[in-house]
């Protein structure tokens, strides 16, 4: 482009001289502060370059209004496909009418023929800015609302076929608005909308690597991609302004894309504990981040329905006292190297905790300068009546001490964790599974129904009819085995509720299967006292293990997959080589059947369940019984390990669950069933643990208070 050096109006580069100065015309590569343009825009600064286009604020010269103008590049005025992208980003723009989406003007050419179009000018910081100046760590309520303003956009220009596509903290514009802030999203330049879903497919060149869905790092067609791909973005936005680091860390595309693709998020309160306080923020933020679209919330009204249901849990003083126990761990450290507001905040409440006199004592005196305890008032009483005091004080320290373990141990008794509960089935819920993405659930009752949940929110999905006499899903979650009441095992889509192949064999009921770690072999075993083993892929019988004496109850893989383990009836544990076909070794101790067996992650010992009351934990390669977890004052029916191995959890016909911290022996029990506890699973994150029973129920249990 021209420019005038007198009127500073722009020209088109053939024009040699001004036509109303006669002045000769200066070239320039960009627009300059004081320049007209088309005789209407004032050019007031430029505000950003983004991958195909200037954005500069003028001044409406009639208006006198500020607007935002986008230029396309100059370098690719003559590239057909950028021109397209910038048009169509223009026609999407246009189409939407929110006050979280920047409001477009009109399109036309500059006098040098380059497009541009003007939009409101949104006076604020972008995301990325107003978080690097936010106090630290990012109030999650702000956080909260600032994600339900973007939903909101997105959700208006999804109504009209528009997929941003490229979500992230540089395109969310933050308007100060009526002493609020008002998020507005931007930059819809390489938005997909309905009319050319057969025309592109935005290659990965284009995707901003921190925030890209797996689908469109699979290069996925347009006509594949929806709405959800932006709320993935979201969710990653969402982890990023609550824990100040991305959901993913790599060092390359190449990294990114795999951690995209193949690698679960870290749960955002392990990064930052006091996240925990707000139910329901992991889940909605996990469940944004899936992998499969599937899995996320359908759309941003369902997406606003998990949002609505976060609530901050009421602080409890224990619960302020773990979170401040909390933040002195390395964890902590990492949020408080930039949180300065808040370690002052842990600071005083460090100070408060360790000045807070005893109750009842009164505390001596300060020295009025520094502020110190003046000592010297101690040593000034003389010594018969020191002692007395002395001993009158240790005294009631001791009582006061007496009391507060007491308080302690109940407050631990008590039952501190909260559960949902989850009623829908109308009989004994006698098998609970978490899917291995940790977002579903399925139950199997009595009452001859398979039912699915959704984990977050506790909402109940579909149903099957089928009387279930055990159940697992596969480790890559995408079939449901359950043993069935005429002995056979039935293989499904739990997706579609879809019977994919019926495993006949065993004579009697089938009480446990279990998947190989590798998810190629299928293990089942029953009342008929036989272990079968089968090609999960195609369902063919591969060889049958014999010799258990009587009927077999439960069965587990070792993790490394070369070990089966089987027990039941006759009291005793038999390690299996699968490969081989034979029994390796047999561990004796119980003194009545065995309901429940589990290694642990590390593969080191296995655990026991039994009628008797115990749990045992076994050394897998000595059969040595190294630990006995007594407690439960009923028959111990399930087992299930944390992923970390830290947690067991048992499930007792005593109606408790119990929580035993394999490192330092602590137990928490876990008390409201009514009926016996039949079935525990722990959620893949460690977080959750769900609880199935004779009273019908499922309860969801949180133990992120457990971790610490
Ligand atoms: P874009 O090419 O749309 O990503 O824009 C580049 C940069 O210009 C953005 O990062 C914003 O900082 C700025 N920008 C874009 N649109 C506007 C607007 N409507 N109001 C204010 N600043 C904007």
């Amino acid at each position: 482009m021209k420019i005038c050096p007198q009127c500073e109006s722009g020209y088109p580069d053939k024009l040699e001289a001004c036509p109303i100065h006669g002045v000769l015309l200066s070239e320039i590569l960009e627009l300059r502060p004081g320049m007209l343009v088309r005789g209407t825009y004032r050019i007031e600064r430029k505000l950003g370059k983004g991958k195909m286009a200037q954005v500069y604020l003028a001044r409406h010269v009639l208006l006198d209004e500020p607007q935002a103008l986008k230029f396309l590049s100059p370098e690719l005025s003559h590239d057909q496909a950028w021109t397209q992208r910038f048009l169509r980003e223009i026609r999407a723009l246009r189409q939407i009418h929110h006050r979280n989406v920047v409001t477009a003007g009109n399109l036309e050419p500059a006098e040098d023929g380059t497009l541009f179009f003007t939009m409101e000018y949104v006076g604020g910081a972008d995301l990325m800015e107003f978080c690097r100046e936010a106090p630290k760590p990012f109030d999650v309520a702000l956080a909260l609302d600032i994600i339900r303003g973007v939903a909101l956009g997105l959700g208006a220009a999804h109504a009209v076929g528009v997929v941003h596509r490229d979500i992230k903290p540089e395109n969310i514009l933050i308007a100060r608005e009526n002493g609020g802030v008002t998020p507005k999203i931007a930059d819809f330049g390489i938005a997909a909308t309905r009319e050319q879903t057969r025309l592109t497919n935005t290659g990965t060149a284009l995707l901003t690597a921190q925030f890209a869905a797996p689908e469109q790092w699979r290069g996925e067609p347009t006509d594949k991609i929806d709405g959800r791909t932006d709320l993935y973005a979201l969710g990653g936005v969402l982890f990023e302004m609550l824990t100040g680091r991305c959901a993913f860390e790599a060092e390359n595309f190449l990294g990114w894309m795999q951690q995209h693709l193949h690698t679960l998020p870290p749960v955002p309160s392990s990064i930052r504990p006091d996240l925990a306080q707000w139910r329901g923020l992991d889940d909605l933020i996990l469940c944004l981040l899936s992998k499969d679209p599937k899995d996320r919330p359908p759309n941003v009204e369902e997406m606003l329905n998990f949002l609505d249901g976060i609530k901050q849990l009421p602080q409890e003083p224990k619960a302020a006292a773990a979170l401040h126990a909390k933040s002195s761990g390395p964890m902590e450290e990492q949020v408080a190297g930039t949180a300065q507001q808040d370690a002052s905040q842990r600071h005083t409440h460090r100070a408060r905790l360790v000045d807070d006199p005893l109750p009842g004592i009164e505390p001596p005196p300060r020295d009025s300068e520094t502020g110190r305890r003046d000592s010297a008032a101690i040593v000034d009483i003389p010594q018969s009546q020191s002692r007395r005091r002395l001993i009158a004080f240790a005294a009631l320290a001791a009582v006061i001490l007496v009391a507060a373990i007491g308080l302690l141990i109940h407050y631990a008794m008590s039952n501190p964790i909260g559960a949902q509960v989850l009623t829908q089935q109308q009989d004994a819920i006698l098998a609970v599974n978490f899917a291995p993405n940790g977002l579903e659930m399925a139950s199997a009752s009595r009452d001859k129904t398979v039912q699915f949940w959704k984990v977050v929110g506790s909402r109940p999905l579909g149903k099957i009819s089928a009387l279930v006499s055990a159940m697992t899903y596969s480790p890559d979650g995408r079939v449901l085995a359950t043993g069935m009441g005429d002995f056979s095992v039935n293989l499904w889509d739990p997706s579609q509720s879809a019977v994919l192949a019926t495993l006949t064999g065993h004579t009697g009921q089938v009480n446990a299967i279990v998947f190989s770690p590798d998810r190629h072999s299928l293990a089942t075993a029953g009342a008929d006292g036989t272990i079968r083993l089968w090609d999960a892929e195609n369902g063919t019988a591969e060889n049958t293990l014999a010799g258990s004496g009587g009927s077999i109850l439960t069965l587990a893989y070792s993790p490394d997959g070369h070990t089966l383990a089987s027990a039941g009836a006759d009291m005793s544990i038999r390690l299996w080589d699968p490969a081989q076909g034979m029994q390796l070794r047999q561990f004796q101790g119980h003194t009545q059947p065995l309901n429940a067996i589990a290694f642990s992650p590390d593969g080191q010992t296995l655990t026991s369940a039994s009628d008797d009351r115990t749990i045992r934990v076994w050394s897998v390669s000595s059969g040595e019984t190294l630990r006995t977890l007594s407690g439960h004052t009923g028959a111990v029916t399930s087992l299930a390990f944390s992923p970390d191995g830290r947690l067991l959890a048992s499930g007792s016909a005593d109606a408790t669950v119990r929580l035993w911290n394999m490192n330092t022996g602590a137990v928490h029990v876990l008390n409201g069933h009514t009926g016996a506890v039949l079935s525990v699973s722990f959620s893949p994150y460690g977080y959750t643990v769900a609880s199935a029973s004779a009273d019908k129920t499922i309860r969801v249990w949180d133990v992120t208070s457990l971790h610490n």
